[in-house]
């Protein structure tokens, strides 16, 4: 198509999937650009530690982030953070993509919006956001230095969070709503022997109490067993129950979605409509960052031979 745009590829979502692309992309010579209505790194660079992406024994989630940033400009990606993707008009070539600031023309999108975090929905939770009440040990956890806090959750998340805390803080209470913990074995170890943090088992939070000046002062609990109720001394508490996928903008266009709310994609990245492929958390799968690069690497690939012509691999689907 000998038709002109402002880039060959527009990505929206800059987390590790939508950088593996812009790498991807960009030295395949296309115009690539990226966009993030927060920054580059998304649900990792909030992660602590990163212990499990291949070639890395132990990197902080910043740092990575920030390496994928560095490799992609590298290349000549476009990077463009605090932007927001309000539409794409997909149902005509070239495809337009309509932000927060200003519109871009493009040959293909590729949606890696991934997910955020689940709240609990309980009274103090969004009173205390920022005062005491955080969804990210890496960014909040030093403000609690030798003080007491709490971890809620019993995943992955949850335990890397309460790991992370452990360094910091005096003491760390995992309050957990079963009686095991559903994070990786290895995760599990390390937990179980590490003597700052206490496990509070088949227990629910029911609210968060504190006051304007202090911030948080306790969470209040119950056994979900035994019916019994008690109060928590912390000084912060760390909600880490799992994710929930960004997936506004594929709604409003018409992307095909799965019971989990994710993008049905086919084993090449495709989405149901021409030219938008998907990658990443938003897409299902293992939550794992290697995977997210590698669907992220997939999607620009197979975009760019799609654009080449011919249906190069088939239409095998990804529903989850
Ligand atoms: P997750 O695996 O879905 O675990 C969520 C945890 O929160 C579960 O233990 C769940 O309890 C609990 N929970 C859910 N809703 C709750 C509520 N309303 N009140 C109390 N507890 C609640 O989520 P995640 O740990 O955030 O992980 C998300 C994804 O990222 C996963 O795919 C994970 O593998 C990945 N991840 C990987 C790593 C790593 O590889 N090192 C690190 C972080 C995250 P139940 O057990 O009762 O369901």
């Amino acid at each position: 198509m000998g038709i002109s745009t402002d880039y060959d590829m527009v990505i929206v979502g800059a987390g590790p999937a939508g950088m593996a692309a812009a790498i991807y992309g960009s030295r395949m010579g296309w115009r690539t650009l990226v966009l993030d209505k927060v920054a580059v790194g998304g649900l990792a660079a909030t992660t602590s530690i990163i212990e499990n992406y291949p070639g890395f024994s132990e990197i902080s989630g910043m740092e990575f982030a920030e390496r994928l940033r560095k490799q992609a400009e590298k290349f000549g990606a476009t990077i463009r953070e605090l932007v927001e993707v309000t539409d794409i008009e997909c149902n005509k070539f070239p495809i337009k993509v309509i932000t927060s600031s200003g519109e871009f023309s493009t040959k293909v999108v590729i949606i890696s919006t991934g997910t955020n975090h689940r709240h609990l929905n309980v009274t103090g939770e969004s009173d205390f956001e920022g005062k005491g009440v955080s969804f990210c040990a890496t960014c909040d956890g030093a403000l609690y230095e030798n003080k007491i806090v709490a971890v809620i959750g019993g995943g992955n998340s949850a335990v890397t969070e309460a790991l992370y805390l452990s360094n910091v803080a005096r003491k760390v209470y995992l309050i957990h709503r079963r009686d095991s913990l559903r994070a990786e074995e290895s995760l599990q170890k390390q937990i179980l022997n590490t003597s700052e943090v206490e496990f509070i088992w088949d227990t629910i939070v029911e609210e968060i109490e504190g006051n304007e000046f202090d911030g948080v002062k306790r969470v209040k609990t119950k056994n979900i067993k035994t019916g019994e109720e008690d109060s928590v001394r912390v000084k912060a508490v760390f909600i880490a129950i799992g994710i929930i996928p960004n997936n506004e903008l594929a709604k409003k266009i018409g992307i095909n979605l799965n019971e989990n709310g994710l993008i049905i994609v086919d084993k090449n990245q495709r989405t149901n409509i021409p030219r938008i492929y998907a990658a990443g958390d938003i897409t299902p799968g293992q939550g794992q960052i290697s995977v997210a690069v590698g669907e992220g690497t997939t999607a620009a690939i197979s975009a760019f031979l799609d654009m080449k012509g011919g249906d190069w691999y088939g239409q095998e689907t990804k529903t989850g």
